[in-house]
């Protein structure tokens, strides 16, 4: 309950306009492992890892994006070249065999950072459904 009204402040920040972590990830003020990177998107290792292979994709430009429900017509692009670099990155990664690609949308899907990402996840065997 604490963490889902945490989500929701979080939320409401971002949609107002405020930076959030991943824009300090982004410019490079705080660490981060970088396995991808272009003009468009930044791709690094997730501090928390649910498995061998957890990466965090995210546009570096967030543009309205705080979660995947605000998408609309001028994120097509943008949401396309994330699922086309979500495969590149599988393949460097070694993962192409097998892999899970998550957006957690909004606060009861335990979304806790307001900034549209792609998780990638695998490196093992994975179960279904997710919890
Ligand atoms: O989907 P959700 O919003 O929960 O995902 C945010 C992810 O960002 C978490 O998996 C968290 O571990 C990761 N993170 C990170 N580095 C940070 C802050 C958050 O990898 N500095």
């Amino acid at each position: 309950k604490n963490e889902e009204d945490a989500a929701h402040a979080a939320a409401s920040l971002a949609d107002a306009g405020a930076p959030t972590i991943f824009d300090k990830i982004i410019r490079k003020e705080i660490p981060s492992t970088v396995v991808y990177e272009d003009e468009k998107v930044l791709a690094f290792r997730d501090i928390n890892p649910q498995a061998p292979v957890h990466i965090v994709l995210i546009p570096k430009v967030r543009d309205g994006l705080t979660q995947l429900s605000k998408a609309d017509e001028r994120h097509k692009d943008i949401l396309g070249h994330l699922l086309c670099m979500t495969a590149v990155i599988a393949k460097q990664e070694g993962i192409e065999d097998g892999y899970r690609v998550v957006i957690n949308n909004g606060p009861s899907a335990c979304q806790s950072v307001y900034h549209l990402h792609l998780h990638i996840i695998g490196g093992r065997q994975l179960k279904w459904p997710p919890g």
